[in-house]
């Protein structure tokens, strides 16, 4: 699938509106930063020559030749054999080479007496210590989060270049579905999974385009997939697998989506389809709601992620241990909703009791997804497993700082 999932063309937005997109183009400093010398503590700016002899019980003795803080005036030169007083953040005085800590230091009204000795740049945040002007501050396909934020913020960038979110259809068929908040009468549900994919794709940073789920008959689902198909990425929900009122598949061909493959050997999702509008990706996941969140995100997010421009589009997995025995079929790789704790050194999973594909409370306080080997059969308690971290990854009630004391 991952071929016909291409980054979209780039669009220019607000730095304040960019959260969560990838950078489209690389992105060069424009200033040095810090953009001038400036001092890391409140105290005295000296040369540090002038100040090599200190100690605590033979200080050295300086005029205090004015100050500079933050924001105020620029200081002036200063003079060999002064020190200039000095806040955080405010630019050194030329000539100064060092800060000496206000807590090195006593003031009466000759000046100040320095009792530790300094050396060259002590405490001093020297202009491009941090970033050149002219130097790759990020690279294409960096997403923007806090940290990207604040260090194009401070490089004076308010617009970035990034790639456009993809548009995703949302198409659910089956004449049992309902509108959230419409009445029920019997043998109806709420279509479910339309909310469950539109929160998945806003999490991704893609377009959800809600349409109207359309009834189990060919004309129906034909004309929703016409709709649907103005979007950058369609993805149709049930209908796609071996029932006499499962049409999707028929219905792509009708309109001239053109089958790639048909079932994956994974569980559950077995029923998945894709196929191609002249190159558009087009997705039929199976309707089970648990077969539905699986498939999306362990096949179709990596397509989104990449889509959205990012390089590295696969999430990875991390080692745990089972907690408990599990006994299974083998056949097709099984994808376990679990809970995964930290324990010493290792993350234990405990799989949800129930891995059915239909339940859907199943999916409630999950933050593992654990892949089990297609050929596994008696898995013991501490067999180790590959999982996925999903929703919010590890949390729990212990403070990171209780180990430290
Ligand atoms: P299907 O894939 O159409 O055979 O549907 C399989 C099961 O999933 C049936 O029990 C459907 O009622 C249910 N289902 C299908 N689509 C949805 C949906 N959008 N939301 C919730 N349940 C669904
Ligand atoms: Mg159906």
């Amino acid at each position: 699938m991952l071929p016909a999932f291409s980054p979209l063309g780039e669009e220019e937005v607000y730095l304040t509106e960019s959260s969560g997109r990838y950078l489209s183009r690389d992105l060069v400093a424009g200033l040095d930063s810090p953009p001038f010398d400036n001092s890391a503590m409140d105290g005295y700016a000296v040369r540090a020559s002038d100040v090599a002899l200190a100690e605590p019980d033979a200080p050295v003795r300086l005029p205090v030749q004015g100050e500079s803080r933050a924001g105020g005036p620029l200081p002036g030169d200063l003079e060999p054999g002064a020190a200039c007083r000095i806040f955080t953040g405010a630019p050194m005085p030329s000539g100064a080479t060092a800060v000496v800590i206000q807590e090195d230091t006593d003031s009466d009204a000759d000046g100040v007496l320095i009792r530790e000795a300094s050396h060259q740049g002590k405490h001093v945040r020297a202009r491009g210590s941090d970033v050149r002007a002219g130097t790759i501050l990020l690279r294409a396909g960096a997403r923007i989060g806090p940290g990207e934020i604040g260090l194009l913020a401070s490089q004076n960038i308010s617009r970035v270049q990034v790639y456009r979110r993809p548009k995703v259809a949302l198409l659910s068929t089956g004449d049992e579905l309902r509108a959230l908040g419409d009445p029920l009468e019997p043998g109806a549900i709420v279509n479910s999974n339309l909310y469950v994919l539109t929160d998945m794709l806003h999490r991704l940073g893609a377009i959800p385009v809600a349409l109207p789920a359309a009834r189990d008959t060919l004309p129906e689902i034909e004309s929703a997939l016409r709709t649907a198909l103005e979007a950058d990425v369609v993805i149709t929900m049930g209908g796609v697998s071996v029932g006499a009122y499962d049409f999707v598949q028929e219905a792509f061909k009708n309109v001239g989506i053109e089958p790639r493959f048909w079932k994956v050997r994974i569980k559950p999702g077995k029923p998945l389809a894709f196929a191609q509008h002249a190159g558009k990706p087009v997705v039929g996941l199976p309707g089970n709601p648990i077969s539905a969140m699986v498939t999306f995100e362990i096949l179709v997010a990596p397509c989104l992620r990449k889509m959205l421009g990012d390089p590295q589009p696969h999430p990875q997995p991390v080692l745990a241990r089972l907690r408990d025995a599990y006994t299974r079929r083998p056949g097709r790789v099984e994808i376990a909703r679990a809970v995964a704790t930290r324990e010493g050194d290792e993350i234990i999973v405990a799989l949800h009791g129930q891995q059915g594909s239909g339940s859907v409370p199943s999916f409630v306080g999950i933050n593992a997804l654990v892949i089990l080997p297609s050929d596994a059969t008696e898995l013991a308690p501490g067999t180790q497993v590959e999982a996925i971290l999903w929703g919010s990854g590890l949390m729990g009630s212990r403070s990171p700082f209780d180990t430290i004391g």
